[in-house]
């Protein structure tokens, strides 16, 4: 289990097999048009993790990782996706896209609880403990230190394997279909988003 550091892009062929790719982002803070894309995780399953730092004059060039992710064959995987879908689209143009999201499905399922945050999650299903300590930490310098990369790299960790247990789940109490639905509906929830509806929920009455 390695964490890989790189700049601006993901080097050739680092990612193994066809499967569904873990992935998240840090950016400088909550609002998607104002606050950069700084870091995009990626990892495969297979225990390594890739972090692609972008530095704050960044043209998002990054060809390599905009063909993986626009990859209509290869499922992404996210905690709370229609914040990341935001702002891969709107950073580095691509819709990273078809989805599995671990907080959707929680929420589909995990109906007694109302802690749906990653922590929460990884350590009622896989029995992990990860730190949330670096979550509102400065995602923009130059050098990310040694708890930031670890924190990064954790983020994209579990997600293959809670999407198995969650799948199981769905599918134990009739809800696979439904949750498939939502996961492809979130590109047109981000798009949404972005687009100035992030407030407004237009299924509502009023
Ligand atoms: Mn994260």
């Amino acid at each position: 289990m390695t964490v890989h550091f790189h700049e601006e892009d993901l080097p050739d062929g680092v990612l193994a097999g066809d499967g569904p790719l873990a992935v998240d982002t840090e950016t400088m803070g909550l609002v998607t048009r104002r606050d950069r894309l700084c870091l995009l995780q990626i990892s495969d399953g297979s225990g390594d993790e890739h972090l692609v730092r972008f530095a704050p004059d960044s043209d998002y060039a990054a060809p390599n990782l905009k063909a993986i992710l626009a990859d209509p064959n290869r499922v992404k995987l996210y905690h709370y996706a229609r914040f990341d879908l935001a702002a891969i689209e709107y950073y580095l143009g691509v819709m990273a896209a078809p989805v599995f999201c671990t907080k959707i499905a929680s929420k589909l399922i995990r109906t007694y609880t109302d802690r749906h945050g990653l922590k929460n999650l990884v350590s009622e299903l896989l029995n992990e403990d990860i730190s949330k300590q670096q979550q509102s930490s400065d995602w923009g310098g130059a050098e990310l230190n040694a708890a930031q990369r670890e924190y990064a790299a954790s983020d994209v960790r579990y997600l293959h394997r809670m999407r198995t247990i969650l799948i199981e789940r769905l599918e134990r109490e009739g809800r696979l279909e439904m949750a498939q639905a939502c996961f492809d509906f979130l590109p047109t929830r981000a798009r949404l988003d972005i687009a100035g509806w992030e407030e407004h929920d237009i299924f509502s009455h009023s």
